[in-house]
């Protein structure tokens, strides 16, 4: 398949500055409940890839779906690239890389029954229906997708890289007295070993749980306090209110955020280190390559509270004279890469929860994510749960706790950072490609003076 990816390119290599193909071979699955009723139960086998071009600073992109059209979609790519470029292409040099990249398996979900994973998510979702009267509905669902991709381009670099991701989600809603609802979710992924999804009886249960306790929370009072994240929130936050903001081909297009995101400036505390890590082991956003061929790194985005470097493709550290970062990401092969995250963490601190908490007379204690939204530098977060903190301890449980606040503004207001840290799996969107697995990461952060919104 390689050899005739690579004869392919090159053919058609002169014609323009910058050529590219992936394609992927895939086989998935997809299970899924709502409430009782099964929503879905199928398998998938595919073959799909796109074609990149550049031309003077223009690019192109098309799609194919079987060998036979790839010299047409190649014509294509190169027509329409020539089109739209009127500058001069930029790109970061790498080397040229041949490699395999195998999969490490654990035990292999393509060797498991479709009947026998429907059996497991139908009883894991029975589990949540059967919590609690008050559960009015679940979403369960179930997911393996194993892929070997192609990656050949105009410069001589040739990867094949083998990739599986196993997922599952949880979902239960809960209706209280006056129609209240409230939802809790769990989620599990594993990049090697369906034995991930099986025994998870008691993870699945506390989506329902978290429901219910939510149902039975008073609403917290909106106003100014001392907030803890919990890891998972920690994590959400620093991926959504600033890691987004450390993509190149955002401040790129942006000069209000030039200005405020300049490397070698102080933006945070100077305990606070926050990373884009791709060479962890077996995490969502882990990769030995990205979809432009360049090796995967760790960066630190943010190093002693200073900022220290942004996540590129080749073209945007091309263009912004920076070293490329290997964060050039496709949903799949039939999607053009994106700047995106990968593993982004807030590196643990020295603060033990105990200590954190200790001298706050009235705090809240924010846990997981619901919902939120971001918009420039600004950010709100739906927290999934939230307890009060009272005279250092966590005290009754409360709902409706959002958070509001300026990004730079928060990350110069943490007062303590944790030593403990999770990485949680995550789906990442951007330009229609959703989700992209990544991870998010971090210890127990606390925050002064943050806006809490009740109801
Ligand atoms: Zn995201």
């Amino acid at each position: 398949m390689a050899d005739r990816l690579r004869e392919a390119v090159s053919t058609y290599r002169d014609r323009a500055d910058y050529l590219e193909i992936r394609l992927e071979q895939s086989e998935s699955t997809a299970i899924s409940f709502r409430g009782d009723r099964l929503d879905a139960a199928n398998r998938n086998f595919s073959l799909a890839g796109g074609v990149r071009a550049c031309h003077k600073g223009g690019w192109s992109f098309v799609t194919f779906n079987g060998l036979d059209e790839l010299h047409d979609r190649l014509e294509e790519a190169i027509s329409q690239a020539k089109l739209v470029g009127t500058e001069t292409t930029q790109l970061a040099e790498i080397e040229a890389i041949e490699d395999f990249v195998p999969l490490e398996l654990g035990r292999d979900p393509r060797g498991i029954s479709l009947a026998e994973k429907r059996d497991l998510v139908e009883r894991y979702n029975q589990l949540l229906l059967a919590y609690d009267p008050r559960i009015q509905t679940t979403s369960s669902s179930y997911r393996d997708r194993f892929g070997v991709t192609y990656f050949v381009n105009s410069a001589g670099t040739c990867i094949a890289q083998e990739r599986l991701d196993i997922s599952g989600g949880f979902g239960a809603i809960a209706r209280g007295e006056g129609g209240l609802v409230r939802q809790g979710y769990e989620s599990v992924h594993s990049r090697s070993d369906y034995n991930a999804f099986v025994d998870l009886e008691d993870r699945v249960r506390s989506a329902a749980e978290r429901a219910i306790r939510q149902l039975e929370a008073k609403s917290v009072k909106g106003g100014q306090y001392t907030v803890v994240l919990d890891p998972y929130l920690a994590g959400v936050f620093i991926h959504e209110a600033f890691g987004h903001l450390s993509e190149a081909d955002f401040v790129y297009e942006n000069p209000r955020m030039q200005e405020l995101l300049q490397l070698g400036k102080a933006v945070a505390i100077e305990q606070l280190n926050v990373v884009d890590d791709a060479t962890l082991n077996g995490l969502p956003g882990s990769l030995k390559y990205d979809d432009e061929g360049v090796r995967a790194q760790r960066k630190y985005l943010i190093k002693n509270g200073v900022l220290t470097q942004r996540l590129h493709n080749r073209e945007t550290a091309g263009k912004m004279n920076e070293a490329p970062t290997g964060n050039a990401r496709a949903l799949s092969a039939s999607y053009p890469p994106l700047v995106r995250m990968t593993n982004t963490a807030i590196e643990p601190g020295d603060r033990s929860f105990a200590e954190t908490i200790a001298d706050i007379d009235e705090g809240v204690y924010a846990v997981r994510m619901i919902g939120g939204q971001t918009n420039g530098e600004m950010f709100t977060f739906a927290a999934a749960e939230g307890y009060m903190i009272r005279d250092g301890q966590i005290a009754e449980p409360v709902s409706d706790v959002t958070l509001t606040g300026n990004v730079f503004q928060t990350l110069t207001d943490i007062e303590a950072i944790g030593n403990d840290s999770v990485y949680t799996n995550g789906g990442c969107g951007k330009g229609g490609q959703s989700p992209l697995p990544v991870s998010v990461g971090g210890p127990h952060v606390r925050i002064k003076d943050v806006v809490v919104g009740g109801r």
